[in-house]
Parts: structure tokens; sequence; C-alpha cells
């Protein structure tokens, strides 16, 4: 059996992953699976018993799975999870986090990365190991402007070097200011990078436009999750 599974990674911080993994949830949800969401580290939290996107991600999935499997690393300092760690003199156990995706694997699940793909972890695993040991298919979340050809190339080239399948990236708007190059970008990634490019996501101040219009880019890649799933089921595979 394949549920849709995805890991939602980013060319950079604050591209609109926990957006992405919350509509993706919800229009799980919506199908009638029962989805979870794993942010297994999250930093910036302003108080540690409320990380902020593993709870936005719970919500969207309308699960009330303990936030200890949810988010089991969580640390206040706005760093790269590895990086906060270090300042503790700790190390975070990776065991914990794949104990953690034990729980969660058997069934439908958007996982959160932490920044980009080379961000640390721990002192020997940065997101794309992470990315690599869990075995899911990628979501990039890359900004729709100037420099985003370079930056989701990078990601792109990264995830092949490491046989990582990627389900496609997403263009999202995040400044209201629009550049000329949001016109081309799409299709040329598309061509260029042999990948299904979704949005641009516009930029939307409102929650609730924004996780509609995040939620309109994603439902085809959804879709198609639900499909290969179901086609998957029916061969007995
Ligand atoms: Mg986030």
């Amino acid at each position: 059996m394949r549920w849709p599974r995805f890991f939602v990674t980013g060319t950079d911080t604050g591209v609109g992953k926990t957006q992405a993994s919350r509509a993706l949830l919800s229009l799980l949800a919506d199908a009638g699976l029962s989805p979870q969401g794993f942010k297994p580290y999250e930093s910036g939290c302003a108080s540690l018993s409320a990380p902020a996107d593993a709870l936005s991600l719970r919500e969207a999935a309308r699960s009330d799975l303990p936030l200890d499997i949810v988010c089991p690393h969580r640390f206040r300092a706005p760093l790269a999870p590895g990086i906060a760690a270090r300042r503790l003199g700790r190390e975070p156990d990776w065991n914990v986090t794949l104990a953690a995706w034990e729980r969660l694997r058997h069934g439908s699940v958007v996982v959160e990365g932490a920044g980009g793909l080379f961000v640390a972890l721990d002192s020997s695993h940065d997101v794309i190991d992470l990315i690599s040991t869990l075995g899911l298919p990628v979501l990039l979340v890359a900004r729709a402007g100037l420099g985003t050809l370079n930056h989701t190339a990078l990601s792109l080239e990264a995830l092949a070097a490491r046989n990582i399948p990627v389900a496609a990236v997403l263009l999202s708007r995040s400044t209201s200011s629009r550049d000329p190059s949001e016109r081309d970008n799409p299709a040329f990634i598309a061509e260029r990078h042999r990948v299904q490019v979704l949005g641009p996501v516009p930029y939307l101040v409102d929650p609730r436009r924004r996780h509609a219009a995040f939620r309109k880019a994603l439902a085809p890649l959804v879709q198609n999750a639900l499909a290969t799933g179901r086609s998957n089921r029916a061969r007995g595979r």
C-alpha cells in the first residue's frame, strides 16, 4: 500500500514550507485520509511547549497526536537546529527522530524540513540526509522571483545526486512586489529540469486567502498522488 507522503523542503528559509505543508495536509484530510504532519526539528520556538510550525501542521491534519511525536526536537534559538543544539552543548538523538517516524510512516504523512537541504540537524546530519533516510518524494518550495533559477537548480541537482525523487517544485511569492522574472520562471524550470512546476502562489496577507491559494496550487499534486495510490492498491502493490 502506498499512501500519499511528501517531504516539504525549500530553496531557502521563509519560502512557504509550512504553508505548503498545511495545504497538503488539509487536502489529504479532505480526501478522507488521516494524514499526519511531522516537523522533527523546529527552532525559533518562542515556547518549547508550543512549536508554532508543528502545531500548525497538526491542526491542518486535524490530528491529536502527541507533540513529542510530531516534533521531537525543539529549540528556542532562531538558528539551524544543529547549530542551536551545539550552542546548548547537546546532540539531538537521531534515533529519537527515527522512532517518531516509525509511528508515522505507515500512513499518509507530510514532513516539513528546516530551512533548505544543507541545514544542519545535528553534528553529522543535514536535512538532505533526513530526506534520504525517510525515502520520501520531495516537494521543493522556491521563491517565485529573480534568483530562483539558480537556487532551484542547486537544490534539484543536490537531490538528483542522491537519487531523491522530486514530486514537484512549488513557486511562491514571498513579497508583495512582483518582478519581471516571474512570468518565465515556471515554464523554464519545468523544461530545463523536467519537473512538474506548480504556482506561483500569489502573495496574500490574509491567512485564509493564503491558505486557499496554497491549496489551489497543490490540489493537482494531491489528486495525482491519490490516483497513483488507488491504482497501486488495486494492483495489490
Ligand atoms: Mg516552517
